[in-house]
């Protein structure tokens, strides 16, 4: 049988996804979705968020997703629960595999996210949520008038530790070398707040606290002395990978694998495939903004359709 040409897929099913999903639902367009195994993106590992509109008392990330996928679901989106293995956009229509089952699209978006990275060390998963976070803007407000630390030394580190100085005593910014990365405006604002200290040359080696951090170990590289700093967060801020792997020499990406769209749209390099949330957004990085992106690429798959007579 001739596999089914489907309008729109999406494949990743965090804010944006979903949000390109309720939109394209909405449109009568019966989005397929590929949502993963992990589905629902970095909210599923965070814990109350306060700053998502709509939500006066906050709301817990999974719950949030999971209401805007009862929402996405109402209007007809259909969930395939597995992972993208292959794509092939060099001819219409476009191919999708999860494993050997093929799937084809007259149009794409692409809702893979971002990952956080973090240090690698044995108690940092545990403690997500319990004081380790890789997300200031989302977090932050829970550690008032409590010292916190941001390992890092780019433009990430330098604004999470700048946005933690708002509610934290003391910011510490654990930095592996002896200059910052991150430009210098950036890096002479921090420097010059009084509540930021500079721990140079150092590593975090372990996270302490049982249910919740009360400190880290340090090591100074130079010097391989330790010491224990009391802190009760660690914002780990040394980067994000985003999820482009599946699409490596085929969309244009900057130099670090973000997916390059054209401005004030989400069209990518191939007319038909739309990148929305933070596979396409090395800046802003929000659930709000990433669901905001969504709708402008179910909307912009819509029209794509439309002009070519669908
Ligand atoms: P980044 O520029 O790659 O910096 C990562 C930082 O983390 C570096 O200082 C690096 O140290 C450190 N690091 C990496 N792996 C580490 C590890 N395993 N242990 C300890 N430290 C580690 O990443 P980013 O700061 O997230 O910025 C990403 C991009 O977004 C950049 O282009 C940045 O300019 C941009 N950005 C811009 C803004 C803005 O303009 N408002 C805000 C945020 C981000 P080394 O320095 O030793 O390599």
């Amino acid at each position: 049988m001739e596999n089914k040409i489907e309008n729109v897929v999406i494949i990743g099913s965090g804010p944006a996804g979903l949000t390109a999903a309720i939109y394209a639902a909405r449109a009568n367009l019966t989005p397929l979705m590929i949502e993963g195994y992990e589905t629902g993106g970095q909210l599923m590992t965070t814990t109350e968020v306060e700053n998502y509109p709509g939500f006066a008392h906050g709301i817990q990330g999974p719950d949030l997703m999971a209401v805007i996928r009862q929402q996405a679901e109402r209007f007809g989106t259909r969930f395939i629960t597995k992972n993208v293995t292959k794509v092939d956009f060099s001819k219409r229509p476009f191919k999708i595999w999860v494993d050997k089952e093929e799937y084809q699209a007259r149009t794409v978006i692409i809702s893979t996210g971002a990952t956080a990275k973090y240090i690698g060390l044995p108690n940092e998963m545990r403690m997500i949520g319990k004081g380790v976070s890789a997300c200031a803007t989302c977090d932050g407000a829970f550690f008032r008038n409590v010292p916190v630390a941001v390992v890092g030394g780019g433009d990430t580190a330098m604004e999470e530790a700048n946005f933690l100085t708002r509610f934290a005593s003391k910011v510490y910014i654990i930095h592996r070398r002896d200059e910052f990365r991150a430009s210098k405006i950036m890096a002479d604002r921090i420097l010059s707040n009084p509540k930021v200290e500079v721990i140079w040359d150092s590593a975090v080696t372990d996270i302490l606290g049982e249910n919740l951090v009360n400190g880290l170990k340090l090591k100074n590289l130079k010097t391989n002395d330790t010491r224990t700093l009391e802190v009760e967060g660690l914002f780990v801020a040394i980067g994000h990978k985003p999820n482009t792997d599946l699409f490596k020499g085929m969309l244009e990406m900057n130099d670090v694998g973000y997916l390059v769209t054209k401005p004030r749209s989400t069209y990518t390099s191939i007319d038909g495939v739309f990148a929305a949330g933070d596979v396409a957004d090395p800046i802003y990085r929000q659930a709000i903004t990433a669901a905001g992106t969504g709708c402008m690429a179910a909307i912009d798959a819509e029209r794509w359709l439309e002009n070519h007579g669908h």
